[in-house]
Parts: structure tokens; C-alpha cells; sequence
């Protein structure tokens, strides 16, 4: 059983320079971008009204001021602003010459032409030209592109973006027992609820997936449907089939493939038959069936080399919390990961009978780890819980 911190090194140790394409913006969610952006220009483009008012010179304090246009946003004011005039200008609008001041609607009367100040205005209200972004200033790094870096690209003018080609993942279930949502159940059947967790995984990583569909515990149509992954795929994933049990043919069936198995069989709970090994240019993990195993084994292990096949180093998101009870176990050999509830700060342990519950999994945010050697953890230890 191998440490899953070294197997998680050895994985990391797969990371490479991707090869890139280009991509839309508006489809790059979720991609990775592969390139340091650098701003094509100025944010703001010019000095621009903050706030509905009246544009005046700082400096030219006094009580009413002469209105001597009316300037909205996308125009561009026809004259300067001299001593005892003030432009009625909307936000966003460019401020015109002369003018350094937006004094807000609100503390403002209006009357025959005149702006009377009802109230001292504090502030400038004016977003000066570059406040946000200078020409040729760094904008973002290589990382998965979120919604607001889609709207900070948008904002540059661009509509292409350089991404690192995402790795073609393939997903194989196994089990002669796993049906199809939709089909009906016989006896002694159960749904196929690893293959559209593990394509949804993959969704969320941004990466494109084919889906193989269901190979039955028989090493011949098991062993077409491997060869065609292991062809096709830069990772191929296999739920089921990886213990030890008289049906498991996966690892035997890879290694007769001609897949060089790195790892089989980890220090880790859920999780411990996992597999992982490489034929040629395709990654392949062999991960238990067990639904829970499965998600946990997918986002503890494999998204490191997802990611790391794109360039990024990548990293979970944590946050420390402390326990709100006392958890003590027995076996203390492998790691553990747990399905908890993280709150403002506190880490609820939740009803969990083990890797077959995945309902456990949507009733909760965030897993925790309880170490190799640890037998118990009391209430108040501070832990990091791994969000979900
Ligand atoms: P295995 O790893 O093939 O020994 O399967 C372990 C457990 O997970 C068994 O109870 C299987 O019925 C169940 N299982 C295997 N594959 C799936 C799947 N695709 N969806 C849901 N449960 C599965
Ligand atoms: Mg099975």
C-alpha cells in the first residue's frame, strides 16, 4: 500500500508544458488559460463620472453653478467647464475639460437652469483614466479561467484566448450488475451512478471526456473496450473491477494490454485498490467502484494530473475549521477522508456509513483528512476541510 502523498507526488511529477490552441472567450470557462495577459490598454479610457451629478471644478467652490450642457455616457462634452459652470453629466460619461468633481445628484436642487448644492460633497466621484489598469500591465496568469476573468478579458476588448489543449479523458464503468439510468432494474441490479459523476467531474475541469459506457465482468468485451480507451484517450478512467475479487479483471487486463501499472493499491480510505499506471501516451487509473471511492479517489488524485497535463500546479480549496465532535477510529494504517459540513468556521461531522453513501456526499461541502497513524481526533482540533 503506497503512501497517497506519494502517489500524489509521483502524479504531480506528470506535469508538463501543454501544447495550446486558441479558444473563444465566451467558451473559456473553465479552460486553462495557458498565457500571462497583458492589458491592451487603459482602464478607465478617461477620466469618467462615478456618480449621476453635476461636473465641476474642484477648486471653484461655491453655492449655484451656471448648467451649461448635459453630458451621457458615450458622449463627449462640446465645451470646457469654466469658473461658475457645472455640465449635469451621468455616470460613466467622460468628464469634460476644466472639470475634476462630480457633485452627486442627491445633494443637488435644480432650478431654471441653475444647480444649487443642497449639501458639501466629500468626494471627487471621478474613476481617473488607468485607475484600474495601465497599458501593458499584467492582468492575469496562467489559471482556470473563472466567470470574472471571462469579463476582465471581455473588458480588454479581446474575444480569443490562448488555452492549454485539454487532454481527451475516457471513462470505462465496469460491473455486470450496473444498469443505465432510465433502463429497468432486475433483481441483484443497481444503477450507474459512477459514469455521470466522473463525466460531470471532467465537465468541471473543463476537459473534454468520452464516455465508453458499461463493460460487463467478461475479460474479452472488457479487455475491446480498454484497447480502444487506451488508444483513443491521454487518460483513460475505469470505475469497478480493481479489487480482489474473482470478477475484478481490470488490473490483469491492463497489464496485459501492455500498461505499466505504477501503483495498485493505496494507503487511503475510501480508495484503497486504486490503480495507476501509463501504455504510450495514455495515463489510465483503475478506481474502485464504490461511488464515494470513486468522487473522492477522482478529486484527491486525478485532477492533479488533469491539470498538471495543462501546465498547472493545482490546488484544492481549504479553509481551517474547527470540529464540532470527537471522531475516533480503530484502523489507523491508511488516510482517511471524511464528507463534513463546513460552516462559518466549524467542521460538522455528518451521519457517513462509508463508500457506498454517496447521498452523504451531496448533504455535504467539504471533506477532511484524518492522517495515517491518527486514532482520534477530538472536538475543537483545527483542521482543513477540502471544499467539494
Ligand atoms: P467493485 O469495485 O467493482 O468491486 O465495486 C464495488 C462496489 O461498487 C459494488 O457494490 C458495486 O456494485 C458498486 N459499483 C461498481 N460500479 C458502480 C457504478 N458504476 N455505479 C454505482 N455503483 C457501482
Ligand atoms: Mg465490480
Amino acid at each position: 500500500m503506497l503512501d497517497p502523498d506519494k502517489a500524489l507526488e509521483q502524479i504531480a511529477g506528470f506535469r508538463r508544458i501543454p501544447d495550446t490552441e486558441i479558444c473563444p472567450v465566451t467558451e473559456s470557462l473553465n479552460r486553462v488559460l495557458a498565457e500571462e495577459v497583458l492589458s491592451t490598454l487603459e482602464s478607465p479610457p478617461f477620466d469618467k463620472a462615478a456618480m449621476d451629478g453635476y461636473a465641476v471644478n474642484n477648486s471653484d467652490e461655491r453655492e449655484s453653478y451656471k448648467i451649461v450642457e448635459t453630458i451621457a455616457a458615450g458622449d463627449t462634452a462640446s465645451r470646457p467647464i469654466n469658473p461658475g459652470e457645472c455640465g449635469k453629466i451621468m455616470t460613466g460619461a467622460m468628464m469634460p475639460p476644466g472639470a475634476d468633481k462630480v457633485i452627486r445628484v442627491e445633494y443637488t436642487e435644480e432650478l431654471d437652469g441653475q444647480m444649487h448644492v443642497t449639501q458639501p460633497e466629500p468626494y471627487g466621484n471621478v474613476i481617473k483614466q488607468g485607475e484600474n489598469l495601465k497599458k501593458g500591465e499584467k492582468v492575469l496568469t496562467p489559471r482556470v479561467i473563472r466567470p470574472q476573468d471571462i469579463g476582465v478579458l471581455a473588458s480588454l476588448g479581446l474575444t480569443e484566448v490562448t488555452v492549454a489543449k485539454a487532454p481527451l479523458i475516457g471513462v470505462i464503468t465496469t460491473g455486470s450488475e450496473i444498469r443505465e439510468p432510465g433502463e429497468e432494474l432486475e433483481p441483484g441490479q443497481i444503477y450507474n451512478s459512477n459514469g455521470n459523476q466522473l463525466c460531470a467531474q471532467l465537465k468541471a475541469t473543463g476537459c473534454g471526456f468520452k464516455y465508453f459506457g458499461i463493460a460487463p465482468d467478461e475479460p474479452e468485451r472488457l479487455g475491446q473496450v480498454i484497447e480502444k480507451g487506451l488508444t483513443e484517450c491521454d487518460i483513460l478512467l475505469l470505475s469497478g473491477g480493481v479489487s480482489m475479487g474473482s470478477y475484478d479483471f481490470v488490473p490483469g487486463m491492463l497489464r496485459d494490454k501492455g500498461v505499466e501499472i505504477f501503483f495498485h493499491k493505496l494507503a487511503i480510505k475510501p480508495g484503497k485498490p486504486t490503480l495507476f499506471g501509463r501504455r504510450g501516451q495514455c495515463f489510465v487509473f483503475g478506481l474502485p467502484g464504490n461511488p464515494v471511492s470513486t468522487f473522492v479517489i477522482f478529486e484527491v488524485m486525478v485532477k492533479t494530473l488533469v491539470y498538471g497535463l495543462m501546465g498547472i500546479d493545482w490546488k484544492p480549496r481549504t479553509a481551517p475549521g474547527r470540529t464540532m465532535e470527537d471522531f475516533k477510529r480503530r484502523e489507523t494504517i491508511r488516510a482517511e477522508y471524511l464528507p463534513v459540513v463546513f460552516d462559518a468556521g466549524e467542521i460538522h461531522l455528518m451521519s457517513y456509513h462509508g463508500s457506498s453513501h454517496l447521498n452523504a456526499l451531496s448533504e455535504t461541502n467539504a471533506l477532511i483528512r484524518v492522517d495515517r497513524g491518527v486514532d482520534r481526533i477530538e472536538k475543537g482540533t483545527i483542521l482543513h476541510a477540502r471544499f467539494i
